[in-house]
């Protein structure tokens, strides 16, 4: 496998027209590639510097998830501390994370943060959103938002025993708008209200309606550290 690692842009986009498959840490690709053979070329894109940025609103596809640090918010940088082993941060990315993993625990902290994704096309860069992001998979150079005013998330074991940790986020932002995301197993549930905390149990009403009784109990706990209620 010949590993390619362009410095711009441009060059990125080239290696994906010939066919390299993108790639971050390997620290899910590895063992499907050596159960199922190697690709002919990969393309990694640490040397790109949109790849790499990290801060005032923008955090890099390339960049580590153990680099995810006060740059960030509170809420996204809590939720990359959170992925996995060390060894595994020391590693994997955080496109490999968002578009790559089916756990994606840095999903429900951009959703509330109203982040929105540059990916990487045939004819350039295009911004999407992030249920496209979800939904296709696209080659991701970066995550941008708008600063919010504080957030909160919360990763434990799901009280039923699952598998798979509850996570909730949640963000107030400039305007006063609250946004709350839940991940119960592999579901991803999400809501906004513009009057802030007090419109927490009119979502469980509406978007939220199909979290659990112990979801919503972090979440009216989450809001309140994030309303200060
Ligand atoms: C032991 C272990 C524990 C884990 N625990 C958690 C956990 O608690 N929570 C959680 O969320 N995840 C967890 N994971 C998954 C972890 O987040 C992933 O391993 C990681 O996100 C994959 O990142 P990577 O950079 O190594 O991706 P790679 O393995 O390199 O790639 C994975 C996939 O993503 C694609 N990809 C890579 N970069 C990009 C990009 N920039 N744009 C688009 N596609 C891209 C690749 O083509 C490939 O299909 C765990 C993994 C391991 C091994």
């Amino acid at each position: 496998m010949r590993l390619r690692l362009p410095t711009s842009v441009s060059e990125a986009r080239q290696c994906l027209s010939e066919g390299a498959i993108p790639v971050g840490g390997a620290t899910l690709v590895w063992a499907v590639w050596q159960r199922d053979g190697f690709p002919e070329q990969a393309v990694s894109l640490r040397n790109v510097p949109e790849a790499t940025a990290v801060g005032d609103g923008v955090l890099g596809g390339a960049v580590l998830l153990h680099q995810v640090d006060d740059r960030v918010p509170e809420v996204l940088r809590t939720a990359a501390k959170g992925v996995g082993t060390g060894s595994v941060r020391r590693t994997a990315t955080v496109g490999g994370n968002l578009a790559g993993s089916s756990l994606r625990d840095l999903l429900p902290a951009a959703i509330v943060l109203d982040a929105w994704a540059e990916v990487l096309t045939a004819d350039g860069v295009d911004e999407v959103d992030l249920a496209e992001l979800e939904a296709k998979a696209p080659v991701l150079l970066a995550l941008r938002w708008r600063e919010p005013v504080r957030g909160a998330y919360a990763k434990v074991a799901d009280p039923a025993g699952g598998e798979v940790p509850t996570i909730v986020a949640a963000a107030v932002d400039t305007g006063g708008v609250l946004r709350v995301a839940v991940r119960e197993r592999y579901e991803v549930s999400r809501g906004s209200a513009a009057d802030g905390g007090d419109g927490v149990e009119e979502l469980f009403a509406g978007a939220l309606a199909g979290v659990s009784e112990a979801g919503r109990a972090l979440v009216r706990e989450q809001v309140a550290r994030v309303t200060g209620a």
